[in-house]
């Protein structure tokens, strides 16, 4: 065991654990590739979770930085103008589509997500907020409340009363058609507002793909259904876009927007400051408004956070990066959905441009593989590409990589992935005497 893996130990909680059997530590990165303490190269098909969203070392981003910090302007809080959190508000509320929209800034998705949970208890005078199954919106004391995956939920204990909705468990009602499902989650969603819950819900928030949850998703246009309903009584939808925003899912900017629906607020982080930390809350102005007493976030929207967003932005849009991702994605989704057909040990593909998945099983039984999950994990490290896991089994690998991944990369990464599930499956069907030497060499 590395010495760093054990000093992280002895001072770090048992429950942030990092990825692989002997721990990575990356020290630099280029493009869509990182380099480990040795000086191995991976290719990266998760970027920090999702986080550096251009890449790494991105010059247009790195020399705005550079310039802002060459201001010797680090740090000024809200009290006084930054005209760089402006400028991004400016263009974020433009992308949005939400009418009137404003922005507030704060340093992470879960920050996001109390905010946007705090507007909308608020405007409704009610505790009583749904969920998705499965779902993931951060880690505290009010975001796991609506956390409906019990993997990443430490607490029940929040004073929030919470209801979840049926939406993202297709798997668990095989006998009714796609058609029936979508009918089923709506009647569900209707049935406990008459039944169920006092009349004064105060919001639905969902993630249009949920990641931690494993790239899972509703029907296409659940959630136009689901708004029907929320609408005809008032509830507010607060689009969760963490991981699905600024054109990741290649086929809209914003994931909700494959629904046809407009959310009432968005909460965004992860690829916006492309490495920074920045998060926030876009949504209707009057609901912004709407909050009673003074509000700050000290470091919400600071000058260097919101410069490298800018930054990131407008590299995002002037090189047409939603459309790329969407071609691209496509592509490589295929190319996966092939390979699944020969690998009894993948039991699902699924997911839209640059947010796709496997679930792992194991073939005899059908249940959920964890194990062939972790194996395949350090088989791509192994041969020098990184991805992601996660799903409520801890049984699915997650590829999100870069925005800017360009074709020979993408070649790159899947043929590693679709070796490493051939070699994983080989070795399934006829055990060797590899597994101590790869873990050797891991
Ligand atoms: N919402 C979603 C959908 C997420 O995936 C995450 C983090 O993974 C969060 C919220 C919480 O964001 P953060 O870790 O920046 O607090």
């Amino acid at each position: 065991m590395s010495d760093l893996f054990t000093r992280h130990q002895a001072v770090m909680p048992a429950w942030v654990s990092p990825y692989y059997e002997q721990p990575l530590e990356i020290l630099s990165g280029k493009g869509c590739r990182v380099f480990d303490a040795d000086g191995k190269s991976y290719l990266d098909f998760f970027g920090g979770i999702l986080t550096n969203m251009l890449g790494y070392d991105v010059q247009e981003v790195r020399e705005a930085v550079e310039r802002q910090l060459s201001t010797g302007i680090v740090h000024t809080s809200t009290l006084y103008l930054i005209r760089s959190q402006v400028e991004l508000a400016e263009k974020i509320t433009k992308l949005s589509g939400l009418p009137d929209a404003k922005v507030f800034f704060t340093n992470s998705g879960t920050e996001a997500n109390e905010t946007a949970l705090l507007l909308a208890t608020h405007a409704r005078g009610s505790d009583q907020v749904l969920a998705l199954r499965n779902s993931y919106h951060g880690r505290s004391y009010g975001a796991s409340a609506v956390t409906g995956n019990r993997r990443w939920k430490n607490s029940s204990l929040s004073p929030l009363n919470v209801h979840y909705l049926h939406g993202t468990d297709r798997e668990s009602f095989p006998w009714l058609t796609d058609e029936a499902y979508a009918r089923f989650c709506v009647e569900d969603l209707r049935d406990c507002l008459d039944t169920a819950l006092a009349s004064d819900v105060a919001c639905l928030i969902a993630e249009p793909i949920q990641g931690v949850g494993g790239f899972t998703a509703v029907p296409d246009g659940l959630f136009k259904d689901f708004k029907e309903v929320l609408d005809d009584r008032g509830i507010l939808l607060i689009s969760d876009e963490v991981q699905t925003g600024w054109g990741r899912t290649g086929e809209s900017f914003w994931g909700i927007q494959a629904h046809g629906v407009t959310p009432d607020a968005m909460t965004f982080a992860k690829g916006l400051g492309n490495g920074f930390a920045i998060g926030g809350v876009v949504a209707r102005g009057e609901l912004l408004d709407s909050l009673p007493a003074q509000g700050i976030s000290t470091f919400g929207g600071n000058p260097l956070s919101t410069t490298a967003a800018n930054a990131t932005l407008d590299y995002l849009l002037s090189h047409h990066l939603q459309a790329h991702v969407h071609r691209l994605g496509t592509k490589m989704i295929a190319a996966l959905r092939t390979a699944a057909e020969r690998l009894p040990m993948v039991s699902a593909v699924r997911g839209k441009g640059f947010m796709f998945a496997i679930d792992l099983i194991e073939p005899a039984t059908g249940k959920h593989s964890p194990t062939a999950a972790a194996t395949v994990l350090e088989e791509t490290r192994r041969r020098g590409l990184l991805v992601g896991k996660g799903g409520l089994h801890g049984s699915t690998l997650r590829m999100a990589p870069p925005l800017t991944l360009d074709d020979e990369e993408a070649d790159e990464g899947m043929t590693i992935l679709i070796d490493a599930l051939d070699a994983v499956e080989r070795e399934r069907l006829a055990p060797s005497d590899r597994t101590g030497s790869r873990r050797h060499s891991a």
